[in-house]
């Protein structure tokens, strides 16, 4: 379940089973866009499985909420595959049943209709790195965790830094450190007065937002050797990986474009490959199945592009496009949104076409 404030998309609200899209009129909370039936998890091989971007089904105000929630989570409960594991996400229910059957059922256990859905706009699933001003005039400055690891590395004190803020933060009212969806961390309500002595401490441990725009907007799953389903490695070397495709996007001029780009060991998708501009997806010891097309904002799936690469084809497949984006993209046209007008993927609409729709020869 997720909560998105447009236009920041930064949890993947399409991602979850539910979500509310919370719509702001006038300066004030009017109420939420509910989401339903999104999720990642899909098996290599087997078709009927694949990963699936919510749906809109309405607006509720804020003191229906918890209703709605309820009323989504029983439909599941009674309507949910009990009998394949594999199936047993809401995705499928809806899928199985129907979108307006689905919804017909929310409704009469809620015992009103949704009100139609408001309109929104997302412009990103990234965190907003470095400072932000929070409304009640607080700040907040997101440190970059990369691939969720809080460790000392060379030239970036990560888990000193973090623990001597931790340390005069922790008395700050409000001081709060926060886990953020795509495994970074904000330094919470920290007051206009103590921002220098937390800069100092972000500037002396090396701590800055990283340069580059594929650093910033990427993440892997644990993987090897933590997670026992992994097939391959993610979090040890998406590092590497985004190091030889930064020196391939600098090379034509590229450096601080922002591309999505996620990595998971295996097809379960926990750091949410599908709905990345490059998804990459571990299909054995050093191979992953490559997808391009998401939307940056996170509202369009991906796309398989190439199946069981290793690294150097990896970067042999991208370099063609990154040229190809550098010389051709129309004003402000997002890298996905690129390989889609030029024909290198179809776009994925729905879920149930994921594995349609492929290029000849993929
Ligand atoms: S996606 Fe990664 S963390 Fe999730 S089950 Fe697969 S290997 Fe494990």
């Amino acid at each position: 379940m997720a909560l998105a404030v447009p236009p920041h998309n930064d949890v993947d609200v399409f991602a979850h089973d539910l979500g509310f899209i919370a719509i702001v009129e006038g300066g004030a909370l009017a109420g939420f866009n509910v989401v339903v039936g999104g999720g990642m998890g899909m098996t290599h091989g087997e078709p009927d499985t694949f990963p699936r971007t919510g749906d809109v089904i309405g607006f509720c105000t804020p003191d229906q909420a918890v209703a709605v929630s309820e009323a989504v989570v029983t439909v599941q409960r009674d309507w949910g595959n009990r009998a394949v594991r594999k199936h047993a996400r809401l995705k499928y229910t809806i899928e199985r049943h129907g979108l307006p059957t689905f919804v017909a059922e929310v409704e009469k256990r809620l015992g009103f209709a949704l009100a139609p859905a408001r309109e929104f706009s997302f412009e990103s699933t990234g965190d907003p790195l470095g400072w932000t001003e929070g409304d009640n005039g607080a700040w907040h400055y997101t440190v970059f965790v990369e691939n969720g690891r809080v460790r000392d590395m060379p030239g970036r004190a990560l888990r000193t830094g973090l623990a001597a803020i931790a340390r005069i933060h922790a008395n700050a009212p409000g001081g709060a450190l926060i886990m953020t969806g795509n495994q970074n961390l904000v330094i919470a309500n920290v007051p206009a007065a103590a921002r220098k002595a937390i800069e100092a401490l972000i500037a002396e441990h090396g701590l800055d937002v990283p340069k580059g725009g594929l650093r910033g907007n990427a993440m892997a799953c644990v993987a090897l050797p933590t997670c026992g389903l992994a097939l391959a490695e993610s979090e040890r070397y998406l590092p590497t990986l985004v190091d030889a495709l930064q020196a391939e996007l600098d090379a034509v001029g590229l450096a601080e474009d922002a591309i999505t780009i996620r990595m998971t060991g295996c097809p379960n998708g926990c750091a949410r490959p599908y709905l990345a501009e490059i998804g990459l997806v571990g299909t054995g010891p050093g191979t992953y199945n490559l997808y391009l097309g998401g939307a940056h904002d996170g509202t369009r799936l991906n796309k398989l592009h190439r199946r069981q690469i290793a690294h150097d084809e990896i970067v042999a497949a991208l370099r063609p496009l990154f040229a190809a984006y550098a010389a051709e993209r129309h004003a402000g046209e997002r890298f996905a949104d690129f390989v889609i007008r030029t024909g290198i993927v179809a776009p994925t609409n729905a879920g149930n076409r994921f594995h349609e729709d492929l290029a000849a020869g993929v």
